[in-house]
């Protein structure tokens, strides 16, 4: 294994540790994934993010095939989908953090854009959230619904399941999902409340100076 590489499994344990540390995943939920030029480097089935080891992570082809370390956890092909339509991203973060999921869960919410905006960050870091339908587990349409999602979004979150963020680097990718979180739960917090949230104006000033 090259430097690189052992940095990279360091980190993803690091942070996966770091999520779940601060409750962002409970028991074997959550899964965070790398891109590499061997493959892709992701948490390992039924593991738990605050206890991984860098050498017993997964190493999985972009068809899906099991290369090395612990067979990959079973939600690869959501991280594989994902990294199919954006070329640009190098690391995905897939969470059931609670108040991500709670929303996920609302009646009230708009498919085409889940999270109204509510802080200049959330707006900066995930900007539009489409739902993706629901699929029980191990259902494969879930990966075609997420790859139809990810041709224009690089987050997005799983009806009553959890988000998916996508970055251009680990580091980017559990900041937007830890900022999604974040969001969801100051969205719950001021339900009912008579809020004032970013107007139009103000996102698009912000997708004018901070889009890349
Ligand atoms: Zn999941």
């Amino acid at each position: 294994m090259n430097p690189a590489e052992a940095t990279i499994r360091e980190n993803i344990c690091l942070m996966a540790k770091s999520l779940f540390d601060r409750g962002y995943g409970c028991g074997s939920s959550g899964n965070v994934s790398v891109l590499t030029e061997s493959g892709m480097i992701i948490s390992p089935t039924n593991s738990c993010m605050g206890r991984l080891d860098p050498a017993r992570l997964s190493m999985v082809g972009l068809s899906g095939e099991h290369i090395s370390g612990d067979r990959p956890s079973k939600e690869a092909f959501l991280h594989l989908a994902m990294y199919a339509e954006r070329p640009k991203m190098t690391a995905v973060v897939h969470l059931h953090s609670t108040h991500s999921v709670a929303v996920s869960c609302l009646a009230e919410i708009d498919p085409q854009n889940v999270l109204p905006p509510i802080t200049a960050y959330y707006v900066m870091r995930i900007g539009t959230l489409p739902l993706v339908p629901y699929f029980p587990p191990g259902d494969k349409a879930l990966a075609g619904a997420v790859r139809d999602v990810a041709k224009h979004h690089h987050a997005m979150l799983l009806a009553n399941h959890g988000p998916v963020v996508a970055g251009t680097s680990l580091d980017a990718a559990v900041y937007a999902a830890e900022e999604l979180e974040e969001t969801a739960r100051l969205y719950l917090l001021l339900r009912g409340e008579q809020t004032r949230y970013l107007t139009p104006q103000q996102v698009s000033d912000l997708h004018a100076r901070f889009s890349t």
